[in-house]
């Protein structure tokens, strides 16, 4: 590149990013240039001439933050349905009166869509189609824990010209020390369709190797895929349905949908109110929620009182994330029934062998706790085991 180019990516560039980003009232950027760059990022690129850091970016669990917002609900007094899938509506006139779902019907006097994938056809449903959901595919790769000394923040590079449909997607950080890299973003037919081709996987290493050349590629321990719900607007829609009077619809939640959703809560509650519905505040509300304690977190001294309060503190079920029997028991008592469910409250089967030694203990641990056959336990949906397990009375 000339010298006119690399003045506009050095100088220019993160310029314009950081009044961006000001204008957008996020506080405190700062632009990096030269040593300091390697300071923040040591294994970031050589050929790096420009940064822009913004200290208050942040990561989250995604699992745990659903687990302790649903958990939250719970205590103070809402019930949660899982496992109950929307079937229809009962309607008079311009308003719906009850959803119908696959457990029964639930009278109701106002209802908000977040459907995600399927909030249009949910909008159908009740007479309230405005928008067409179009599915965009996303990959992601993630690395052990073993090579998380390599990046530090949450890293994306810029590109010119900007891809229109996404972020741009990078390499982070996740908060439990792993490393992950991508999203890619495909428009798809299907909304099912989580596959991972191989040329995906090859896209996302070629691409994002520019940030990080010597990062260690070969220590992926899983790759997955997502659907994103964007609307032909590419905006978030959050707004009373036109034609029925109590739909509040809440679609279009493409990324950053995790990011932004409290601040989708506090609008839709907002419109709520617009639409009529009196709120009155619920004064022993109660904000805290505590978390399953874990292993891995704990001191020697720590789990060392646990043990002497109860063993299974000490039975160490998942070895590669130090996950305890006790952990995953309590995470049956909060309502978790099937293996994911265990995955993504305490991380058993998250770490290095993915599962390969602790997804039978875990399944053991669930069947004893929940009374029922191995046979019958679920991974997610469907079964576990496609047939007989040994040793089991059928
Ligand atoms: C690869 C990828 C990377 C992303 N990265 C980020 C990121 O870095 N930061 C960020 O902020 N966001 C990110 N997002 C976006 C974020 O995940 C979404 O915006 C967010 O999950 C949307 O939340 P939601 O509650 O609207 O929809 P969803 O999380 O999809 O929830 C919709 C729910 O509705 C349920 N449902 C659907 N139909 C029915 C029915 N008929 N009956 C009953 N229930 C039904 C579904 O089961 C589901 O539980 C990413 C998305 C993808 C795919």
């Amino acid at each position: 590149p000339g010298p006119i180019y690399s003045f506009v990516l050095k100088y220019i560039l993160p310029a314009i990013i950081k009044l961006k980003g000001a204008t957008n009232g996020v506080k405190g950027i700062k632009i990096v240039r030269g040593r300091k760059i390697w300071e923040l990022e040591p294994y970031a690129t050589k050929d790096a001439v420009a940064a822009v850091y913004i200290p208050s970016t942040g990561i989250v669990d995604p699992y745990e933050v659903t687990v302790a917002l649903i958990e939250n609900a719970k205590m103070n007094g809402v019930d949660v349905h899982l496992r109950t899938e929307v079937v229809g509506f009962i309607k008079e006139d311009d308003m719906v009166k009850g959803v119908v779902t696959n457990k029964g019907t639930f009278l109701c006097r106002y209802v908000v869509n977040a459907a995600g994938v399927y909030a249009d056809e949910i909008a159908e449903l009740a007479g309230a189609r405005e928008y067409t959901i179009h599915p965009r595919k996303g990959v992601e790769i993630l690395f052990d824990k073993e090579v998380g000394e390599y990046v530090r923040h949450c890293l994306a590079e810029i590109r010119l010209p900007t891809p229109k449909r996404t972020k741009g997607g990078g390499i982070n950080p996740t908060v439990h020390g792993n490393i992950i890299w991508g999203p890619t973003a495909t428009e798809i037919p299907d909304k099912e369709d989580t596959s991972v081709k191989k040329e995906e996987i090859e896209l996302i290493l070629t691409r994002y190797s520019t940030i990080i050349p010597d990062f260690p590629k070969n220590k992926i321990i899983r790759y997955f895929a997502g659907v994103r719900a964007p609307t032909f607007t590419e905006d978030f829609i959050i707004r009373p349905a036109k034609w029925v009077k109590n739909f509040l619809h809440v679609a279009g939640i493409q990324s950053p949908g995790l990011a932004s959703a409290p601040a989708i809560a506090e609008y839709a509650v907002e419109c709520l109110k617009n639409m009529g519905l009196k709120l009155v505040e619920k004064h022993d509300f109660n904000p805290h929620r505590n978390p399953i304690p874990r292993v891995s977190e704990m001191t020697l001294e720590e789990l060392e009182k646990k043990i002497k309060e109860d063993p299974k503190w000490g039975n160490i079920v998942c070895t590669c994330e130090m996950v305890s029997e006790a952990e995953i028991i309590e995470a049956i008592k909060r309502g978790a029934t099937t293996v994911d469910a265990i995955k993504r409250r305490t991380r058993a089967g998250m770490g290095t062998c993915q599962g390969g030694y602790c997804t039978l203990r875990v399944a053991e641990i669930l069947s004893r706790e929940l009374g029922i056959p191995l046979t019958d336990i679920l991974k997610e949906e469907g079964k576990l085991f496609n047939g007989p397990v040994r040793g089991e009375k059928i």
